[in-house]
């Protein structure tokens, strides 16, 4: 029997920070080692909402494509390998729209009035007119699972019913035209480490709040974020007794100092260890562990013919497996054969 397959997807915000890293590529880099993969970045799904600042939206197009190459360069920088998995853009693959098209047919309006993500999205992102694309998205992000017959999504725990639509798609698709055309996508549940923002360890690490450190910064700037992360704000002095939980500098010495850790936290609270000599330390690690993803990332940056081969070749291997699942929903939905009536 073959590898399973897993999908999964990252809206294109540009340049990948630390959260990224722990957050989903990492687990993604174990993924690929024993799944059949497929890795794709979801620009229509930025243009569901309208975007603004830095984050890009139908309202703010600049800066789409060079986000988009700058994530295929982390990803493969990362670890992310081709031969391993299928690497490429979502909109590279029309198959996906059609099959977008063929689900809105048949999904019910109270399952997408229900979302509970849109009501979020709507709040969040403060959207006073939202459109037709952002209250299908789920639908959308049905056929981006399904149209390569995606077995498996990686998701947290908290996002374990954003799969749900997708299985109810699956199912409701199935029982109508009398044929398992769709598996039924089921969450591959990972313990995702909370990466804290430089600003506050109760505080995820986010583009939008410009609290990280991304790959893309150089050793210099990554000191630097380092040196203004938040600490103890009882400790002012060396031989103050401080109070690791809670420090973001001791929460990333546990990603890249883990074997020091123990004696930081040790140190930390008998007053033996201050600050600024704790955060050098950590920004040494950091750059160290992030040296050989950074030399990889500065090699395909000079070399975008490197990367435009990657994700076309991506998107040849998921547009046949598409073709392929669309052929059977055509057949299935009685849809006029392209090769002639
Ligand atoms: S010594 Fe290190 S762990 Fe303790 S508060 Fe300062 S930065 Fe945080």
């Amino acid at each position: 029997m073959g590898k399973r397959r897993v999908t999964s997807g990252m809206r294109p915000t540009g340049s990948m920070h630390l959260g990224n890293l722990h957050g989903a590529l990492d687990n993604w880099v174990r993924l690929q080692n024993d799944y059949d993969c497929f890795f794709f970045i979801v620009d229509w799904h930025a243009l569901t909402t309208p975007g603004g600042g830095d984050a890009v939206g139908y309202e703010n197009v600049g800066k789409l494509r060079e986000n988009a190459v700058e994530m295929a360069i982390d990803w493969v920088a990362a670890g992310l390998d081709p031969g391993k998995c299928a690497i490429f853009i979502q909109s590279h693959v029309k198959e996906v729209a059609e099959l977008h098209l063929l689900f809105s047919m048949i999904t019910p309006l109270g399952w997408l009035e229900r979302n509970p993500t849109y009501k979020e999205m709507v709040l969040g992102y403060k959207i006073e007119h939202p459109s037709y694309g952002l209250l299908g998205y789920p639908t959308l992000q049905a056929a981006d699972i399904l149209a390569y017959k995606g077995e498996f999504v990686p998701v947290g725990k908290d996002q374990e019913a954003h799969v749900n639509m997708t299985r109810d798609l699956a199912q409701r698709f199935n029982s109508m035209f009398g044929r398992e055309v769709f598996p039924i996508t089921e969450v591959l549940l990972t313990e995702i480490p909370k990466v804290p923002g430089i600003d506050a360890a109760d505080k995820k690490m986010s583009k939008s709040s410009g609290n990280y450190i991304a790959l893309a910064h150089d050793e210099a700037a990554t000191a630097e974020r380092v040196r203004i992360m938040f600490t103890d704000p009882a400790k002012i002095r060396k031989n103050d007794t401080g109070h690791p939980d809670g420090c973001v500098v001791y929460a990333f010495h546990g990603f890249y100092n883990k074997a020091e850790q123990p004696l930081v936290r040790d140190e930390c609270e008998k007053g033996l260890r201050g600050c600024v000599d704790c955060k050098k330390r950590l920004a040494e690690r950091m750059n160290e562990a992030l040296r050989p993803i950074r030399d990889r990332r500065r090699e395909l940056a000079g070399n975008p013919d490197r990367i435009r081969d990657i994700l076309l070749d991506g998107a040849g291997r998921a547009r046949a497996a598409a073709r392929a699942t669309l052929d059977e929903v055509r057949e299935a939905m009685n849809l006029p054969p392209e090769a002639g009536i």
